[in-house]
């Protein structure tokens, strides 16, 4: 991981942009793209919190069989009773072992000697007038994602962080300028979850709250494969949170190889920040692109497609003024997801998401005017396709998406540089991004 993000500590592109250069400097998003390339899938998966300090078990790390295998191997206890613990700790939201009181005397002693159920702390949480309500989650004293929760008719989504930062770097995204420092364990991603639905009152099968999970706030979560795998199984678990499969959604930048991993291991629904339709332009906004190009994202969204009949693809397409809305890109992504109906053999296999940018501080990209973003999306149905347009939520928290920041301990030193940009545009909000996580409140 050390050398990964060596790697990552080359100059970014935001030295160019800085200068007011528009084109991206290709040899720094090569290197931000071979870095994120090179994590290896047992690195990226190696869990960071599973035994916490005081070498106690946190008991949000373990899925159910890791738990049942607990119970029998480290406690000498029947397996069943990693049920009971299960239901106390994500229907009922207990933490403490003396109140999960259909456990006898001795077995609570032993849980107590051994393990611990240890949530993220909460730095704040802000309710947007919308409804939508974001959560500051702090992972360490110097880190902290973020969390959203969006209502709406029939459904509550929460919108789930699977690394401190990210190291993809895309040009768009507010979570890139805050640098990367390190994967989420299992505990702190499936804690995000029981702090939103402890908040929330949910009662899974019952009093059902949150009924979607969508792994598109901060980070890659294909490159924190093994956990964000793991807390995806405790999300559809009935004694977890007892989600479908397709109301857990991974979104992915694109890590070709790792989608096929998830194929093999998981059939949550699959959503690709594609944001362009031809390798040019996705490159320059997602480097990563340059690593796996558009084809060979494309066969590989095919291959998890056919895996099972009737199964869909969401390709987000986050629309900037002047950059990818013209109709030239809306014909171009109308033959690209056409391509991609055909190999499946499926109308409709391939879904769209149309994303007008939210801007944030410091970005050079503009949201298109609303006529513009519907001359787009009219191209689209035109040519038969299901997209929709993304309303914005939570923009008076800036929790819409994209917006998602938290507070990273960057070991990257993008964070720098992006300072050094606002400052230079006289945007700088001044100290307290990136410090103590008390700054934050
Ligand atoms: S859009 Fe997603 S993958 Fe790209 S930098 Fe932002 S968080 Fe990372």
């Amino acid at each position: 991981m050390n050398e990964i993000r060596d790697n990552i500590d080359a100059p970014s592109a935001a030295d160019a942009q800085a200068e007011g250069k528009t084109r991206i400097d290709a040899e720094r998003v090569d290197a931000a793209a071979d870095a994120v390339a090179a994590v290896p899938a047992t690195a990226a998966a190696k869990p960071v919190a599973a035994v916490p300090d005081n070498g106690k078990t946190n008991l949000f790390d373990l899925d159910r069989t890791q738990l049942e295998d607990f119970f029998e191997h480290s406690l000498g206890e029947k397996r069943y009773r990693a049920h009971q613990v299960m239901k106390w700790i994500h229907h009922r939201y207990v933490t403490d072992f003396d109140g999960m009181t259909d456990l006898g005397k001795a077995l609570r002693a032993k849980l107590e000697a051994h393990a611990q159920v240890r949530a993220p702390m909460v730095v704040f949480d802000k309710p947007s007038t919308d409804g939508t309500h974001k959560w500051l989650l702090g992972m360490d004293p110097k880190n902290a994602i973020e969390t959203v929760y969006i209502p709406d008719k029939g459904r509550g989504t929460l919108c789930v962080s699977s690394q401190v930062g990210c190291a993809l770097n895309c040009q768009f995204c507010s979570t890139a300028t805050q640098g990367f420092n390190r994967n989420l364990s299992t505990a702190e991603i499936i804690g995000q979850v029981w702090v939103a639905a402890r908040h929330l009152g949910n009662v899974p099968h019952q009093q059902r709250r949150l009924t979607n999970v969508v792994m598109m706030g901060m980070g890659e979560p294909l490159a924190n494969f093994d956990n964000v795998v793991r807390a995806m199984s405790i999300m559809r678990d009935d004694l977890g949170y007892g989600l479908a499969n397709k109301r857990v959604t991974l979104s992915t930048a694109g890590m070709v190889p790792m989608i096929d991993k998830l194929g093999e291991v998981s059939d949550v629904s699959l959503a690709v920040s594609l944001h362009a339709p031809n390798d040019e332009l996705r490159s320059e906004l997602v480097p990563l692109n340059k690593k796996y190009p558009i084809a060979e994202l494309m066969e590989s969204c095919v291959r998890y497609a056919l895996r099972k009949r009737g199964t869909s693809v969401t390709f987000e397409y986050t629309l900037m003024k002047g950059v990818n809305d013209q109709p030239t890109h809306a014909r171009q992504l109308v033959r690209l997801l056409r391509q991609f109906d055909n190999a499946v053999q499926m109308k409709d296999a391939a879904k769209v998401n149309l994303i007008p940018f939210n801007p944030f501080p410091g970005t050079r990209f503009e949201r298109p005017d609303d006529a513009a973003i519907r001359a787009f999306q009219k191209l689209l149905n035109e040519a038969g396709m299901i997209a929709p347009v993304r309303r914005t939520r939570g923009d008076d928290i800036d929790a819409a998406c994209g917006q998602l920041k938290g507070q990273v301990m960057d070991r990257t030193r993008r964070q720098a540089e992006f300072r050094k940009r606002l400052q230079a545009q006289g945007l700088d909000q001044g100290p307290g991004r990136g410090g103590e996580i008390g700054d934050a409140a």
